[in-house]
């Protein structure tokens, strides 16, 4: 069998035409949706993902404002940004470009923004609202993952989903949002003892750990649905996901791509979040 390809490039042009859509209607009664994209320090990767995230808002009609700062900012100093921000009403989504800098307390900068423009999700009180099922912002990458099922109409309930990987970011709210539709959940990680054994009951497998062909064909059920969301480079240094691509297309019913699957999406996740966050403002 061939796997379908869940193409994350044409399913990111229709929901961003959409944002666009919604956009203008907001523009049209007088507000911008907003976002500021704080970046801090000269991390390559951070300045491309930035870059990639104020022009996706430009394309979509979204008002993006761009805070450089060098790497010896002070955490005092990036706090006040945040909290000037917050009270910023063209303003209406906030996100601070991860890693920072070793000097500043990452999770105290992410606490500091206000739980009503974080639109990457991943304040305590973000991942609060989705543990308890209230509503909240989603980060971006699981959620794009959800929209990616969506689009296959995919029914989760009575199946069973194993999610590879347990960070704060991707793995954790990823299980908890396929909980939320109904499948059974098992979470993987470098302490799961028979990963294959887990793998091979699953009806979808997400993959978020960041090492190549963590998922091969052998570790796959006939027709599961494969979401790949792992970044990697192979030895020519040509960008590949957690999964064995060409092996596990053979075997799965649908498979994501990388590049062009769950990347673009979470960018799309980010604007849907920045223009919900005006939306409700
Ligand atoms: P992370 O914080 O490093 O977490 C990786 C997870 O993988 C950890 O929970 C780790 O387990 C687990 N793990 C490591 N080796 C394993 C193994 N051999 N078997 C099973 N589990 C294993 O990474 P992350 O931030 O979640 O990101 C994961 C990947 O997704 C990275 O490649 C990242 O670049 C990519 N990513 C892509 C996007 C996108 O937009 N496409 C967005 C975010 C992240 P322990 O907890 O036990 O250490």
């Amino acid at each position: 069998m061939t796997a379908q390809l869940i193409d994350g490039n044409a399913l990111s042009k229709q929901l961003r035409a959409e944002v666009a859509v919604r956009a203008s209607a907001l523009r049209a009664r007088g507000i911008t949706p907003g976002l500021a994209v704080v970046l801090v320090g000269e991390n390559p990767a951070s300045q491309v993902y930035v870059r990639n995230k104020v022009k996706a808002c430009e394309d979509s009609g979204l008002h993006s404002v761009l805070e450089k700062y060098d790497a010896s900012l002070s955490e005092a100093d990036l706090l006040a940004r945040v909290e000037a921000l917050n009270n910023d009403p063209s303003i209406h989504g906030i996100l601070v470009q991860l890693p920072l800098p070793a000097h500043i307390d990452a999770h105290k900068v992410i606490e500091a923004i206000s739980p009503a423009k974080d639109v990457d999700g991943f304040h305590v009180a973000s991942a609060g609202a989705l543990m308890v099922g209230q509503p909240g912002f989603w980060p971006c990458t699981p959620y794009g993952c959800m929209k990616m099922l969506e689009s296959i109409h995919y029914d989760l309930k009575g199946k069973h989903a194993v999610v590879i990987g347990r960070s704060n970011i991707v793995g954790k709210p990823m299980a908890l949002m396929l909980l939320q539709k109904n499948a059974t959940v098992t979470i993987c990680h470098s302490g799961t003892a028979n990963l294959k054994a887990m793998t091979l009951q699953a009806d979808v497998i997400v993959a978020a750990v960041g090492k190549r062909n963590v998922l091969t064909a052998d570790m796959v059920k006939p027709g599961a649905v494969v979401i790949d969301v792992g970044m990697n480079r192979n030895e020519a240094g040509k960008l590949c996901g957690d999964v064995d691509f060409d092996g596990v297309k053979e075997v799965a019913g649908y498979i994501t791509p990388v590049p062009g699957g769950v990347g673009p999406m979470t960018i799309t996740m980010l604007l849907v979040n920045t223009l919900e966050a005006a939306e409700r403002a």
